[in-house]
């Protein structure tokens, strides 16, 4: 199993939160921080360093995921982190939005955990990107 130890999680849901902790409980002593929009997760990007990975909302209020990643992208900010983009079935314009924008693979809601597990170890095996994963794969 590879080292998960600083993870970011950017969701307007409370209870995507929860159930993140609960699938991701396999990655022991991984701390993760909890954003509820893009602009609370760039307050976190900005006090504490060295994540291993940003698990990426696309719809959020204040500033969605594509903002989110616009705002990275052009500031030339935190470019080595990787972020999976989970986003809403039927989107699929943001999903290439945000693959075109830098992310390494997304994953469609509703998932099976298995598909949340292999994005992230070949993100933490440091394999290329543009991964995907469907909740048919
Ligand atoms: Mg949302």
């Amino acid at each position: 199993m590879p080292e998960l130890q600083k993870l970011l999680v950017v969701d307007d849901s409370q209870l995507i939160h929860s159930m993140y902790r609960l699938v991701l409980n396999r990655y022991e002593g991984c701390k993760i921080f909890d954003a509820m929009n893009g602009l609370e997760a760039l307050d976190i990007l900005s006090r504490e360093k060295n994540f291993d990975l940003i698990l990426l909302d696309i719809n959020m209020p204040v500033m969605n995921g594509i903002q989110f990643m616009e705002k990275l992208k052009k500031e030339n900010l935190y470019r080595q982190v990787p972020i999976i983009v989970i986003s809403t079935e039927g989107r699929e314009e943001d999903t290439l939005r945000a693959l075109k924008l830098g992310a390494w693979g997304y994953v469609v809601k509703p998932f099976k955990p298995h598909m949340l597990y292999e994005l992230i170890e070949k993100v933490l095996a440091k394999k290329p990107p543009f991964l995907a994963a469907t909740k048919n794969g």
